[in-house]
């Protein structure tokens, strides 16, 4: 038996009834969202406390007034998204009218990852309702408190023709990547992206992919180290470094690093005292298994700052390493916990060419007091999103969109880089096991609406003027074809 058949049925007859195009039907679902946050606030603190140990204040930042703002947005900008937009005209169809329709898709299946389980879950929602889809959520079900209060309370918001939320794991969202949705939006691993995207091939479902980061964080010689190590330690180690966007691991000079690692100690004794494990403000690994992956890293080079690790709390250190190597785990896989390496370069050169060997980052974060550094990184590297001066702020301007670029030139350098004569061997073994590419398509604000609206070209032409209409039409004598 197909436990999912019945839902999506109801939801395909929702979408078929029509009931989700009215704004003011959209407007409705985008209030009840708001309610869902106002109203269940303390709930989903302490859901996001069981799974995550996020403090009130990272909850609130990071996952409940985000989401709330998107939903903010939405509503004042709803009808002025969803007009129609006039586009220029060619000589032939002057007397036309040509513009472009934002329509919904129809049934969108949205999947959602733990480490941002909540916001990661009504970010796409805010779009796919407001672009005035049908909607799936599949919440993760690794955060467990999160998705509970996410199946049990939030439908009770929403249009519940139109909206559902189903649970499961690897083996139940595999049955329901077998049914055909109009739209599939999913954030999580490079490797289970794959499989989305190919149980989405079979029906030629369009999807955006919001993938995993493996993100550079370049240190310029020519900066404070203090200022640096403050914002370089807050966002690698919020959310315990179980962020998608985190800096991943700097780049910077031996002369750097010496200033850097006293000051990075610095900065997380004051963030988190001198026992980080009983710190309020430092979240915990998810799961057993990530702690375990986690912990198999922190032998990778040598331990500078940090190292401890507690399996009965799931507690890792804010850690970080020094004297690692390419190849080593840590430098090929996306590390998604509070470990910190650094590797060396000896210049901007060699940063920028160390960035564009490798997939094609999610974010790529550039420290110097030289605005020409920051524009030269900018200039000479790809990445989904980029930061200079700071870690991950550039995904909370919602004017900005925010998503992956694939892996096309990552690809292509690698071709060129493997058959090369003298091309070191540790270059290829670091290339092939680099982690997957940050994705593809982009949300938040404008561009939500926009990915989660099919743009339908219409062109209305008159019904008269046929004796004008009539000079294309053969035979092609040599009179109306110069006309
Ligand atoms: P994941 O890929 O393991 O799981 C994501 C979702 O896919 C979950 O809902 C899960 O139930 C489902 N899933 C897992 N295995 C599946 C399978 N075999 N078939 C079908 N569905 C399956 O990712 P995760 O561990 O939840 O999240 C961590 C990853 O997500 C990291 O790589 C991180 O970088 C990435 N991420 C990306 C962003 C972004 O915005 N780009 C944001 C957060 C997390």
């Amino acid at each position: 038996m197909d436990p999912f058949a019945d839902t999506l049925q109801r939801l395909r007859e929702a979408f078929g009834s029509g009931c989700t195009r009215p704004a003011e039907f959209r407007a409705a679902q985008l209030k009840g969202l708001s309610r869902f946050l106002q109203e269940n606030k303390q709930l989903l603190q302490e859901a996001l406390a069981q799974d995550l140990h996020k403090s009130a204040f990272e909850s609130e930042v990071s996952e409940i007034s985000i989401s709330q703002n998107e939903i903010n947005s939405a509503l004042r900008n709803l009808r002025a998204w969803m007009k129609d937009e006039k586009v220029p005209k060619n000589l032939a169809t002057q007397l036309d009218s040509a513009f472009i329709r934002k329509e919904p898709f129809g049934l969108v299946l949205i999947i959602a990852p733990w480490n941002y389980p909540l916001n990661l879950s009504l970010e796409p929602l805010v779009g796919a309702l407001a672009a005035g889809n049908c909607v799936l959520l599949k919440p993760s079900e690794i955060s467990k408190s999160t998705e509970k209060v996410l199946a049990e309370v939030l439908p009770r918001y929403l249009d519940q023709s139109c909206f559902a939320v189903v649970l499961g794991g690897p083996q139940e969202t595999g049955q329901l990547l077998e049914h055909k949705f109009d739209y599939i939006f999913f954030t999580g691993s490079p490797q289970v992206g794959k499989i989305v995207m190919a149980a989405a091939a079979k029906h030629l479902t369009p999807v955006t992919l919001e993938l995993g980061g493996k993100n550079p964080c370049y240190v310029d010689d020519n900066c404070d180290p203090q200022t640096v190590a403050n914002r370089v330690a807050f966002f690698r180690y919020f959310n315990s470094g179980q962020t998608c966007v985190a800096p991943d691991y700097i780049l910077c000079s031996p002369e750097m690093q010496a200033r850097l690692l006293p000051a990075l100690q610095s900065a997380i004794t004051r963030f988190y005292g001198e026992d980080p494990q009983s710190s309020p403000d430092l979240g915990r690994i998810i799961s057993e298994k990530n702690f375990q992956r986690l912990r198999g890293l922190l032998s990778c080079g040598r331990v500078a700052i940090g190292g401890q690790s507690d399996e009965s709390d799931r507690y890792v250190a804010p850690t970080v390493l020094v004297d690692v190597q390419e190849t080593e785990p840590v430098m090929r896989e996306e590390i998604f916990g509070p470990i910190l390496p650094i590797m060396n370069v000896r210049s901007l050169d060699e940063a920028i060419d160390f960035i564009n060997r490798r997939e094609k980052p999610l974010a790529l974060y550039t420290f110097s007091n030289s605005n020409q550094v920051v524009k030269r990184v900018l200039a000479q590297t790809s990445s989904g999103g980029f930061c200079g001066n700071d870690g991950f702020m550039h995904m909370t301007v919602a004017s900005l969109p925010f998503g992956g670029v694939g892996d096309e030139r990552a690809r292509d350098l690698r071709s060129r880089h493997l058959p090369t004569p003298g091309t070191r061997v540790n270059d290829q073994q670091v290339l092939a096991g680099c982690p997957g590419a940050s994705g593809m398509g982009s949300y938040h604000g404008k561009f939500s609406f926009d990915t989660f609206s099919h743009h339908r070209a219409c062109l209305l032409r008159r019904p008269g003027l046929e004796k004008v209409y009539a000079l294309r039409y053969p035979p092609h004598t040599p009179r109306n074809l110069s006309v």
